[in-house]
């Protein structure tokens, strides 16, 4: 008997400590399954947290229209990307696991090279790739070319389908759109349509400046536009960026991507975009070709080019990441571990990331609302 005892307390204290080593965290909700959801869900996977992802059929994503390019270098002043020392390790870690999981690759390492515009461009490039922190990832310019290292690409759309149709074998999927009116704050938790969950994560991208708990934030959307050509003669087999990036796809197929765009937000592609890249590949290549495919999305950018990552200011059960702009690839993977480390462990968010750095925001939106 005393045994017994001694063992069911034991039990006890072990799913009291479990439940104390995830904060409370057992069972999640994610809302939105583009890059940025599916980066969560990984990370919940990887912590043994329960969760459902509800994600809608009807909104289109950034993730399924993105190249999936990521590039340590900044071309406008030749600078490093925010944080690159740090973010390519843990990316490549991170997809590679995912791969595992699903018993595919979804990034490969790529050739790429700027092509260089100007003589003042060329020794600018020539002055950092002598630079200690610039050495590994771009050497000296030849041939009007300038190399770099440690670029590559992720076959965004592919790993995405994949995964969903992976957490949709886990009876993890909600297809359903989330509409706030639909959710009640708990003691602890949320309810949303008859369930509990005690906290949710919004990856909505770009649709969150629609969601009333998280407008009141400065994103500065992106329209971006790209297109597949197919031309007569191959032109080129590494990846090529003079104002746009030029990627073979093999069998005379190049993705030319991608357009910016500040105005129109619908997501639909364009003849104005379509023109724009085409004029930019008949630049450098003078070779017939067709437009084959065309695709557009909204990115999910913000005004000061930082991920958006915390807990809502006035509800503790809701927590946000998005934000992930131009760069999802790079930034989902370092900073979704950043979150749940966050949510789960206590620690502190970076406050470069912290929506707390547009508090004053929060507050000026509930004056109005008064
Ligand atoms: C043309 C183009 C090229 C790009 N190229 C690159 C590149 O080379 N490299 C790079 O790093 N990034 C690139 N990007 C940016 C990249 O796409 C984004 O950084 C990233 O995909 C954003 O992911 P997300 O999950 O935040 O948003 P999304 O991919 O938009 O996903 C949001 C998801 O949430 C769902 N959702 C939204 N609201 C609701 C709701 N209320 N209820 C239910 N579900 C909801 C949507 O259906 C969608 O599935 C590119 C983008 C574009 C448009």
């Amino acid at each position: 008997m005393k045994s017994s005892c001694s063992t069911h307390q034991k039990r006890h204290h072990i799913a009291i400590n479990l439940k104390a080593n995830r904060n409370g965290l057992e069972r999640v909700l994610v809302i939105g399954a583009g890059l940025a959801g599916i980066a969560v869900s990984e990370r919940l996977l990887e912590r043994g947290i329960d969760f459902q992802i509800m994600n809608s059929v009807n909104r289109p994503s950034s993730t399924e229209a993105a190249t999936g390019m990521f590039n340590p270098i900044v071309f406008k002043r030749i600078n490093l990307s925010w944080m690159v020392d740090e973010l390519i390790p843990e990316l490549r870690s991170f997809y590679d696991s995912i791969g595992k999981r699903l018993g595919k690759g979804y990034l490969e390492p790529i050739e790429f090279s700027k092509c260089i515009p100007s003589d003042d461009y060329a020794h600018l490039w020539n002055k950092r790739a002598s630079q200690e922190e610039y050495e590994k990832y771009i050497s000296a310019v030849r041939n009007n070319l300038g190399d770099i290292h440690h670029a590559g690409i992720l076959d965004c759309s592919t790993m995405m389908a994949d995964y969903q149709a992976y957490l949709n074998t886990e009876s993890k999927v909600i297809n359903s759109d989330f509409d706030s009116r639909d959710l009640t704050f708990q003691k602890d938790g949320i309810t949303l349509k008859g369930e509990f969950y005690d906290h949710a994560i919004f990856c909505e991208g770009a649709y969150a400046e629609q969601n009333p708990f998280w407008n009141w934030l400065p994103f500065k959307l992106c329209k971006g536009e790209m297109i597949v050509i197919k031309t007569e003669l191959e032109v080129c087999s590494t990846v090529l960026n003079n104002v746009l990036n030029i990627i073979p796809m093999g069998n005379c197929l190049y993705k030319l991507s991608s357009t910016y765009g500040w105005e129109d937000m619908t997501w639909e592609s364009t003849n104005e975009a379509k023109l724009e890249l085409t004029q930019a590949f008949k630049e450098v290549f003078d070779v017939p070709f067709e437009v084959v495919k065309t695709l557009a999305g909204i990115r999910p950018t913000v005004a000061d080019r930082r991920p958006f990552l915390g807990r809502h200011p006035n509800h503790e059960s809701i927590s946000l990441f998005n934000g992930l702009g131009t760069k999802g690839v790079m930034l989902a993977p370092y900073f979704s571990k950043h979150l749940i480390e966050h949510l789960v462990d206590g620690n502190s968010l970076m406050p470069d990331v912290n929506i707390v750095r547009h508090i004053k925001r929060y507050k000026n939106s509930l004056l109005v609302a008064d």
